[in-house]
C-alpha cells in the first residue's frame, strides 16, 4: 500500500498525487486514490442494485388469493363493513391482474381503479388497510395526508408519500412501482373555502394538485429519506402508473351535502320528506362523487378515484362482536395475558354489554373499547400475577366500580 509520502504515485482516475490524497492503492498497472475507490464502490453498488431490480417476480395468477378468499381473510379481523370488504377484495385482485397482464395484440389495457373509502372515524378504515397489507404480495404503505403540504410550506412534500412505499420494499424501485399506498385522512386536504369544518388548512388545493400527479401516473422524484426535498439529496425516480392508491377519510359533515343533493335531484317525487326521515348515518350509503366535490375535493382528484365506497357506523351489535370475535380481539388478548401467569380468566357476559354501553355513552366508538377495558382491568393485571390464584372472574359490578374509581367518565369527556 502506498503511503501519503510516496509522491511518485498518481491516481489513474483523478490524476492526483499521493500528497494530495489520504491513501493511494497501487494495482498491477496503476493506482487509485481512496476517494476514487469510494466513488467506484458506490457506482458498482448502484449498478448491481439496478440489475437486481430488473428481475421482478412474475405474478402467478393461479397462486393468488381470489376476491372471496381476500374477503374471508378480512373477516377474521374486521367486523361488518361488507360493502367495503367486497370493493377492496375486487380492487386488490384486479390490481394483481393488471400486473400480470401481457400486453398483446388485443389492445386492451386494464387500467387501475384507485379507491376512496368514506366512513366515520374509528369504524375500521385503517384496520382494513392494515389487514389487507398482511396478505399482500406487493409492497404496501400507509401514509397520512395531513402531513403533506405544497412545496414551500412547512411539512412534507407530496412525493414523500412514496418514500414509505420504497422503504417497505427495501428501496427496490421496480417493486415499489407495483405497490399499494393507503392515504389516510384525505378529507383533510379538501379545499377550506367549501367546508367550514376544516380548520387546519394545509394549503388544500395545491396539495390536491400535487396528489393528482401521483394518482394519474407519472414519473416523480422521491426523496429517499422523506420529508422535504434538499437540493443536494439524491432523488429516486418512481413511476406511479401502476401504483394502486386507496384513500380513506371521515368527511365529517358530508351527510349534509348528500342530503342537499338528494333533495334537489329528486324534487317533485316527494323525496324531500323521505330524506328528512332518513337516518343521518344511513345517508352515507348514498355518497356519490359529486358529494366529494362539494366537500372540497377537486373534480380531477374525484375522477381519479373511480371506486367510491363507504363504511358503516358501528352499532351496538358490531361493537359487542369487536370485543370478542376478531382474531386478536381485546377479550382474547386478556385471556392470553392472564394465561401466561397461569390464571384462567372468566368474564361475565354482562361485563361485555357494560363496556359497549359505556363506549356508546361516551361516544368513543370502537377505539374506546380498549381504553375502557384497560381501565377496568388495571388492578387485576397488577394484583393477580402475584396472588397465586389460578382463576379470576370478572363481574359487571367490579367493572362498574373500577370505571367509576378511575374517573373515566370525566377523563373521556375532556378528550
Ligand atoms: P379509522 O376508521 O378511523 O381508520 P381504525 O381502523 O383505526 O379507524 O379503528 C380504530 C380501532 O377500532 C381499530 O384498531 C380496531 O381495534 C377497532 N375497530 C374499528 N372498526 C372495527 C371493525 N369494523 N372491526 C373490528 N375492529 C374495529
Amino acid at each position: 500500500m502506498a503511503k501519503k509520502k510516496d509522491t511518485n504515485y498518481r491516481c489513474d482516475f483523478c490524476g492526483r498525487s499521493s500528497d494530495e490524497v489520504r491513501l493511494m492503492l497501487p494495482g498491477l498497472n496503476g493506482c487509485i486514490c481512496d476517494e476514487c475507490a469510494e466513488h467506484a464502490n458506490e457506482v458498482a453498488k448502484e449498478y448491481l442494485r439496478r440489475l437486481e431490480h430488473l428481475e421482478v417476480e412474475e405474478i402467478d395468477m393461479a397462486s393468488l388469493p381470489k376476491p372471496n378468499e381476500i374477503h374471508a381473510f378480512l373477516d377474521q379481523y374486521v367486523i361488518g363493513q361488507e360493502r367495503a370488504k367486497k370493493y377492496l377484495s375486487v380492487a386488490v385482485y384486479n390490481h394483481y391482474k393488471r400486473l400480470a397482464q401481457k400486453r398483446g395484440d388485443d389492445g386492451i389495457d386494464i387500467e387501475k381503479s384507485n379507491i376512496i373509502i368514506v366512513g366515520p372515524t374509528g369504524t375500521g378504515k385503517t384496520l382494513l388497510a392494515k389487514t389487507i397489507a398482511k396478505m399482500l404480495k406487493v409492497p404496501f404503505a400507509i401514509v397520512d395526508a395531513t402531513v403533506l403540504t405544497e412545496a414551500g410550506y412547512v411539512g412534507e412534500d407530496i412525493e414523500s408519500l412514496l418514500t414509505r412505499l420504497l422503504a417497505a420494499c427495501d428501496y427496490n424501485v421496480e417493486q415499489a412501482q407495483r405497490g399499494i399506498v393507503f392515504i389516510d385522512e384525505i378529507d383533510k386536504i379538501a379545499r377550506k373555502g367549501d367546508n367550514p369544518s376544516i380548520t387546519r388548512d394545509v394549503s388544500g388545493e395545491g396539495v390536491q394538485q400535487g396528489l393528482l400527479k401521483l394518482l394519474e401516473g407519472s414519473v416523480v422524484n422521491v426523496p429517499p429519506q422523506g420529508g422535504r426535498k434538499h437540493p443536494e439529496q439524491k432523488m429516486i425516480a418512481v413511476d406511479t402508473k401502476n401504483i394502486l392508491f386507496i384513500c380513506g377519510g371521515a368527511f365529517e359533515g358530508i351527510e349534509r351535502k348528500i342530503a342537499q343533493r338528494l333533495n334537489t335531484h329528486v324534487v317533485g317525487y316527494g323525496a324531500g320528506n323521505r330524506v328528512s326521515k332518513l337516518d343521518r348515518e344511513k345517508l352515507l350509503h348514498f355518497v356519490a362523487p359529486q358529494d366529494l366535490r362539494s366537500y372540497g375535493l377537486i373534480p380531477e382528484i374525484v375522477g381519479r378515484l373511480p371506486i367510491l365506497t363507504n363504511l358503516e357506523p358501528l352499532d351496538r351489535d358490531a361493537l359487542r362482536r369487536i370485543l370478542t370475535e376478531p382474531k386478536n380481539a381485546i377479550v382474547k388478548q386478556y385471556h392470553k395475558l392472564l394465561e401466561m401467569d397461569g390464571v384462567e380468566l372468566t368474564i361475565d357476559d354482562d361485563v361485555l354489554d357494560f363496556v359497549v354501553d359505556k363506549a356508546i355513552e361516551f361516544k368513543l366508538g370502537a377505539r374506546g373499547l380498549r381504553s375502557i377495558f384497560e381501565t377496568i382491568m388495571i388492578d387485576v393485571m397488577y394484583q393477580v400475577p402475584a396472588s397465586g390464584e389460578k382463576t379470576y372472574q370478572l363481574t359487571r359490578d367490579y367493572a362498574a366500580r373500577q370505571l367509576e374509581k378511575s374517573n373515566f367518565e370525566m377523563l373521556s369527556q375532556m378528550q
